[in-house]
């Protein structure tokens, strides 16, 4: 673990460990955390409390210092604390932080999602559940259609009609996935294997006069990252067309990340299709609360105020949120892209390279600057062969590099996110942790 630099930030003193903070958030919040994944159920042990972060580096309240690999799921593109998004939402808070009226950042950063996507018009939104929730009313609205398809292993946010599990046959519609959701939420909806054509063809032949929509992961990142076979992404636009159903592709996690123009600029920007709809969240956000969808002018004109198909937020477009999301778009230009992927290629050689010398079977798969490590031997391409990845073996590798001072996510299903901040001294941290830690994750295969 790294000791505190002079040039990091000071932390406020702190009021107690990470143990005995848990312990405490254990008393009043279920699990002690705010989104289950940050409670290390999947790797064991105590997750840490961050107090503060700067750059490419966590430190928390125990005094340690990490590279960070999270990222907060995706967001942190730049890195923490980045100076210029720093000194723009202070400026922005001193002039009020919410107003309930049309401002100047949320039509700027809205022509900048504009000017870099396919979409010709965006309405924002505060989470990436509620753009793809938003998404899926108005492709019905739209279509006047009911029923929607989604993918094995895409995750789309904690929409009840998309915490869906695959009914007993292809093209047979979903079960909740989770208690609380009701059997009719998911009744409209069908769960497909991923990278799979036929399947596709198979419910839209039974089913495709009834679809509104399809929504995709433009790539998945919930699973591990699984990019699209070559060709997938083009085939659902153009077979979703064929029938009258909308596509939409799920760039949340992707979006101004996979690439400068996410997972689009890497596939469908050069094979010309566009989706009808798409969702953003995490980068655009620039670390606040914010998301949003948006589409053809044509569909996005079906909503309110301008058409029937209702949807609103209190918070919506929030002045903070769109300060440092627009600031974040700004400053994130093809070197900051071009500097992520290095730092990425010689990460992914570094863990090659250490889990060859252990001899632990992996895969190292990627989505533009975004990939994942799964611990198995078969390629993974769809949910089942994920769903083979070594969990025993990824707890023992997360927890030796933790304890090295390299944060990955506590769990063996995610992508790994590096940001523009991953300097040298970053890089060489990961690197120097991962031969010790391979080993580990050798002893401990299952
Ligand atoms: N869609 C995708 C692809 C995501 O990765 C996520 C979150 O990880 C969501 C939607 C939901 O976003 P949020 O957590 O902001 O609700």
């Amino acid at each position: 673990m790294g000791a505190l630099g002079e040039n990091d930030p000071v932390p406020s003193q702190p009021t107690a460990t990470s143990e005995a903070l848990f312990a405490r958030a254990r008393a009043v919040t279920p699990g002690g955390v705010n989104s289950p994944v940050r409670a290390f159920n999947a790797v064991g042990g105590t997750p840490r409390f961050v107090e503060s972060a700067r750059g490419a580096w966590l430190s928390d309240v125990d005094g340690n210092r990490y590279v960070d690999l999270i990222c907060s799921w995706g967001p942190m593109l730049l890195g923490h604390a980045h100076p210029e998004v720093e000194a723009a939402v202070r400026a922005a808070v001193s002039r009020g932080t919410s107003y309930g009226t049309p401002t100047v950042p949320e039509v700027e950063l809205a022509e900048e999602i504009v000017a870099r996507t396919p979409v010709e018009e965006v309405r924002f939104v505060s989470s990436g559940t509620e753009a793809t929730m938003s998404a899926i009313r108005l492709a019905r609205g739209f279509t006047g259609r009911d029923v929607v398809v989604k993918f094995a292993g895409c995750y789309h946010g904690h929409v009840d009609a998309l915490l869906a599990s695959a009914g007993s046959g292809l093209a047979t519609f979903a079960v909740p996935g989770t208690p609380g959701v009701p059997a009719s939420s998911t009744e409209l909806t069908l769960v497909l294997p991923y990278n799979d054509p036929a399947a596709v063809t198979a419910a839209f032949e039974e089913h495709g006069m009834r679809i509104a929509c399809l929504i995709t992961e433009a790539a998945p990142g919930n699973m591990g990252v699984v990019p699209p076979a070559p060709g997938f992404n083009a085939f659902l636009a153009e077979i979703t067309k064929r029938y009258g159903a909308l596509f939409v592709s799920d760039e949340v996690m992707t979006g101004f990340r996979a690439s400068r123009e996410g997972q689009w600029g890497l596939d469908g920007k050069a094979e010309g299709w566009v989706p009808d709809l798409m969702t953003f969240g995490k980068v655009m956000g620039g670390g606040f609360p914010a998301a949003a969808f948006g589409g053809r002018a044509e569909v996005m004109q079906t909503l309110s105020p301008v058409g029937p198909v209702y949807q609103a937020g209190t918070l919506s477009g929030n002045p903070i949120a769109t300060t440092a999301g627009l600031t974040t778009l700004r400053l994130a230009t093809d070197e900051v892209y071009a500097h992520i992927g290095e730092a990425a290629e010689t990460v992914k050689a570094g863990v090659r390279d250490a889990f060859d010398k252990a001899g632990v079977a992996h895969q190292i798969q990627a989505a533009g600057t975004m990939f994942s490590v799964f611990l198995t031997e078969r390629p993974v391409t769809d949910f089942a062969s994920a769903s083979t990845t070594d969990v025993a073996a990824y707890a023992a590798f997360f927890h030796a590099m933790l304890a090295a001072g390299v944060y990955l996510p506590p769990s063996a299903y995610e992508a790994w996110f590096l940001s523009a901040a991953h300097d040298d001294e970053a890089v060489q941290t990961i690197l120097d942790a991962l031969p010790d830690a391979a080993m580990a994750a050798a002893e401990a295969q299952s």
